[in-house]
This record gives C-alpha cells, structure tokens and sequence, in this order.
C-alpha cells in the first residue's frame, strides 16, 4: 500500500520556470514545495473548489489589499456554492438533519475568531470576522453564535436547501439510531481552507466548512479552532487541515505545522512530518484522511496527506492550477 509519490508541476509553472518538480517522499531535508522566490502575493487553498475561491482571492491581492480580506473574500465563493456538499448551507446536515457550520479566520497580528455549529448563516466565515473584530471573544457556537450574527446583521437563510434534504431523507431510511457511531466517510472531508501572502508580505488564513456529513448533532470538529484547522504566525508562516477533524485536533495539526516551519522545516517537510505523527498516534488510519497545506513567510508552500486524492489550488502572478499533494498510502 506505501507508496511514495510526486508534486505534479503545471504547464504554467514549468514554462515560467518558478517552480521546479519536486518530489514528495517522507525523507525529511530533502525536499521542498513549490517555491515563490519573488517573494510576490500568492494564495493557496484546498480542493477543487479551491480553483474559484483563489480567483476571488487574487482580485483582492494583485489590487495590494490584506491578505484577511482576500481570504474572506476567497472562502465566501465557496460557502456561496449550493453545489458544495461540504461547506457553507449547502452542506450535508447532521444526523437530525440540521446543517451546522464551523469556520475560523486568522491575521498576522494573531488576532482570530471562529464560530461552530452555527446555523442557517450564509457565510460563517464573515461571523467569525466579526467576533474576532467586535468582542473579546474568539469563539462562539451554536444559539449564541446565531444570535450574535442575526444582532450584526446577518440575515438567517433556510438550510437544509431542498436537494440537502432531499439526500438526508434517504440516509435516514437507513441509518435510524441517532447516537449510532458515525462511519467515517472518505467522500465527505472536503473543507476549504486558505492561505494568503499580500503584497505586504503579511500572511492569513480562512477555513470554512460544514463538517463530517450526518454527524451526530452538537458535533465540532477541527475546522474552526485556531491551532487545529487553522494556524497563522506571521513570524514563520500558516497552514490548514482538512479531512477528519478528530485526528487533526489530536496532533494540534495546523499549529504543529508551524512550529516546524520555525524549526526550519519547508512547508513541504512540515506537513510530511504531522501526517506521519498522524500515522503514528493512530494504530488504523484505514479510512482516515487527513492533507495539511503550509504557506511559508516568503510563499514557499507544500502540502501532503495520509491517502492519495487530496489536491489544492495555488494562484500567483501568472499561474493558477490545481496540484495533486504528495500523500503517504493509497486507498
Ligand atoms: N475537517 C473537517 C471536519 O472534520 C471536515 C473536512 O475537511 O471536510 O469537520
């Protein structure tokens, strides 16, 4: 099943020559990501969906706007998808049917905020904004979090939208106990989270997301504690995670990444290294996927995953792709 694997570079980074191939194997000092030596505004994000979200972002940074807001900006494009199954209202619901969303914002003076369980608001990730700018909080759920939203501004949307509904029904037919263990999904883990470097050189992150699909209700997992799902040190760099939350918040994963971005790793070497503390705190990953993604200071950035499958969306002057990420095992 171990296997080890490679970046893939695009056409565009391999015609302008910023970027080289690298390869992605768990030998820690011998590799990096892709490198930004201009040192320019860059935006990296999770998934596909990562493609549309940058495009938001950039028009933000190649205007030299802050990086905190071209990564709300960014995510937004997402929680806006009524396509999206895994994040904003969109999103597959809980096991009772109600769609509960997690989402944090980080800036490069530390400041963040985050809320969880949040329902039936359109954009989490601009509540959690708005608690990190308007109180001394960083966090707030579920009712609390609502009405804190409704007194700001936020209008309430209905959710879960019809087609939601419509999938949670049939899910329901057959799973009835409510408190039943959750199966742990590997179609379901699919976050976005965003890094940005402005042309200031400062450094933000945003992740958004309506979690585990049919959790049990009152569930949280990584995607809005700063530390886990999020972690941004403008001294050293940002990451994010996605997949299951549950194994993220045990290595403290973002924030572990970071630290060994300070210790000298490449955003590269830094994930590799918290997928195999991943690896080694778990005695099965079968079924547990988990892709970290690390921005450097200076725009380095890398990425990597327990399983194969995990790609991210990186765009800079003159490039926008979509970049399968190393992995440690195939499915
Ligand atoms: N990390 C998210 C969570 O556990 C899931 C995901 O990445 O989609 O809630």
């Amino acid at each position: 099943m171990k296997r080890r694997s490679f970046f893939r570079i695009g056409l565009t980074t391999a015609v302008l020559g910023v970027f080289k191939p690298v390869k992605a194997a768990r030998v820690f000092g011998e590799i990096t990501g892709g490198l930004n030596e201009s040192n320019a505004p860059i935006v990296i994000s999770t998934w596909r969906h990562g493609l549309a979200a940058n495009d938001n972002a950039w028009k933000v940074l190649e205007e030299h706007g802050p990086a905190l807001d071209a990564v709300e900006h960014g995510v937004r494009t997402t929680e806006s998808d009524m396509t999206n199954r895994s994040v904003g209202i969109g999103g597959r619901p809980d096991r009772t049917g109600h769609v509960t969303l997690d989402a944090c914002i980080m800036d490069e003076k530390s400041n963040c905020g985050a809320v969880g369980c949040l329902e039936g608001i359109k954009h989490p990730i601009s509540v959690a904004r708005t608690i990190m700018e308007n109180t001394p909080h960083v966090m707030l759920v579920g009712d609390g979090a609502k009405d804190f939203a409704l007194d700001y501004g936020f209008k309430h949307v209905k959710s879960p939208i019809k087609a939601v509904k419509k999938e949670w029904k049939e899910w329901k037919k057959k799973n009835k106990k409510l408190f039943e263990k959750p199966v742990i999904n590997t179609e379901n883990h699919d976050t976005i989270g965003m890094l940005a470097l402005d042309s200031n050189g400062n450094l933000s992150g945003a992740c958004t997301t309506s979690g585990w699909g049919y959790k049990l209700p009152g569930r949280i997992g990584d995607s809005p504690i700063i530390g886990a799902g999020l972690f941004v040190d403008n001294e050293v760099g940002a990451a994010c995670a996605t997949g299951l939350g549950e194994a993220v918040i045990r290595i403290a994963g973002s924030h572990t990444v970071v630290e060994l971005m300070r210790q000298g790793r490449t955003p590269q070497q830094a994930c590799e290294e918290a997928v195999a503390r991943i690896i080694d705190k778990h005695e099965n990953v079968e079924g547990l996927q988990v892709g970290f993604l690390a921005l450097d200071k200076k725009g380095n950035y890398g990425a990597y995953s327990v399983f194969n499958g995990f790609n991210f969306a990186v765009k800079s002057t003159g490039q926008s792709e979509l970049i399968d990420a190393g992995f440690d095992r195939n499915w």
